[in-house]
């Protein structure tokens, strides 16, 4: 891993392939209920047992008839059956109409429904209405089968279930469906200066001390993510106990995250830990913020209750929060979608960018592709957040998205820059 000091980085695209190369999609499956499904991703295609809609329907309230037995405008037939949604009818005997409500099986023989608004019932004794507008065939019908074919995939394996996807399950009947396990991830924050909200009162605070900020965020993003999260807390900044920590993490985890320590102070012990308990893959990006990322492996002792393989997976995410939270929505969740056994060719592991005008000017190009943390003003362009520092996390708050600003460039008031919303990188 020496490096010598002109040596380039890696580029952001270099280590996104080299990571993604590195992960396999877990092998665990298990069945959940359809209500809980929202976010997993499938194990199973799901082949839909029935069609939907499973009969021809109305699709507004209304009258079912032939279109043939419409010889002229105005034409009175008579009413001689009555459908609602859920109950079927008769045949529908020549020369007469049913009236009809949205969502009711359209009667046998019935080739359109005319919409009640274009009908005028006949007063009187017989019960009839006179048909205003000539109706086409197949009018105001839905076909059965529209929606989905017996035996269609309608989702497949390697789908993240959204609502509508959940919905859709449930129109084949499904209150239950084969999902990928959640990865088991364990979270440990480095840095002596941390100590956690809710210990210490501001006004208590020793002098050095910080609050761990990046716990919060990490433990909130992993479990948007879909991951079963075991947060180790805070792990002193000693060879001892970092080794300590990898180790019994390893045995139990497919990922072990952690911030803070991976820089080249004396003080960073989470990347020497890493090269002694296993390997070091990939370390420094050329980005900015997220510069000190790292992956590797930590070996398993393979004792009791051991996870299968050899390894663990390990990212080191960089103790600055700005860094922490751009690298984990850069590196860590395409990662970790590849992980819950998202295709790769379905991954976007930057989503595409839209092309807005900057309503700031970046004077200054930066030898690291930069990812600017901006937001959407009222005239359709983007404003900057003043301080671009990787230690001010109040930019990701106020921000709702980063302008992906290539290595080099200079950004002129009204230039067009690449804009990706946050929204995009927390689904
Ligand atoms: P490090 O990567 O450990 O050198 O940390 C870089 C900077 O990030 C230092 O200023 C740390 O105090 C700060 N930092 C590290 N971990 C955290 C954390 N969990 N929450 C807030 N700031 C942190
Ligand atoms: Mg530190």
């Amino acid at each position: 891993m020496s490096r010598t000091a002109r040596a380039p980085l890696m580029t952001l695209d270099a280590a996104l392939a080299d990571l993604l190369g590195r992960v396999q999609a877990l092998d665990g499956e298990e069945t959940v209920p359809t209500f809980e499904a929202d976010g997993r991703v499938l194990a199973e295609d799901l082949v839909s047992a029935l069609q939907v809609p499973p009969h021809d329907n109305a699709s507004m309230d209304g009258y079912a008839l032939r279109v043939a037995d419409v010889r002229e405008a105005s034409q009175v037939l008579p009413v001689s059956q009555r459908i609602a949604a859920g109950h079927m009818g008769e045949a529908l005997q020549p020369g007469t109409c049913a009236r009809i409500f949205t969502g009711a099986p359209l009667p046998e023989g019935a080739d359109a429904v005319v919409m009640q608004e274009d009908t005028t019932e006949v007063g009187g004794d017989i019960h009839a209405v006179h048909i205003h507008a000539m109706p086409e065939p197949g009018q105001w019908v839905r076909r059965a089968g529209e929606d989905v074919r017996r035996g269609a995939v309608v989702l497949a394996r390697g789908e993240r279930l959204s609502p509508a996807s959940l919905g859709l399950a449930a129109s084949l009947g499904r209150a239950q469906v084969r999902v990928v396990r959640r990865p088991r991830v364990a979270l440990f924050s480095t840095g002596d200066e941390l100590v956690m909200p809710g210990e210490v009162a501001p006004e208590a605070m020793p002098p050095g001390a910080i609050y761990n900020a990046n716990r919060f965020f990490l433990r909130t993003l992993l479990q948007r993510m879909g991951c079963e999260v075991s947060d180790l807390g805070i792990v002193p900044d000693r060879r001892d106990a970092t080794l300590a920590a990898l180790k019994t993490a390893a045995d139990h985890h497919d990922l072990i995250l952690t911030s803070g320590g991976v820089s080249v102070g004396e003080e960073d012990h989470v990347k020497p830990s890493v090269q002694q308990l296993g390997s070091l893959d990939l370390w420094q990006i050329g980005m900015k913020p997220g510069k000190p990322f790292a992956y590797g492996s930590v070996r398993r002792d393979g004792g009791a209750g051991s996870a299968s393989g050899q390894s663990c997976h390990f990212i080191g995410l960089p103790g600055n929060p700005v860094s922490s939270f751009v690298t984990f929505l850069l590196l860590v969740r395409p990662f970790l979608l590849k992980l819950r056994g998202v295709p790769a060719q379905r991954i976007l592991a930057l989503p595409h960018a839209i092309q807005l005008p900057a309503h700031f000017v970046v004077s200054r190009a930066d030898k690291r592709r930069e990812f600017l943390r901006v937001r959407r003003n009222a005239s359709g362009g983007l404003d900057l957040f003043p301080n671009q520092s990787s230690g001010v996390l109040t930019s990701m708050a106020w921000g709702d998205g980063l302008v992906d600003n290539p290595a080099g460039a200079t950004i002129a008031h009204g230039d067009l820059v690449s804009f990706i919303p946050f929204a995009e990188l927390l689904a």
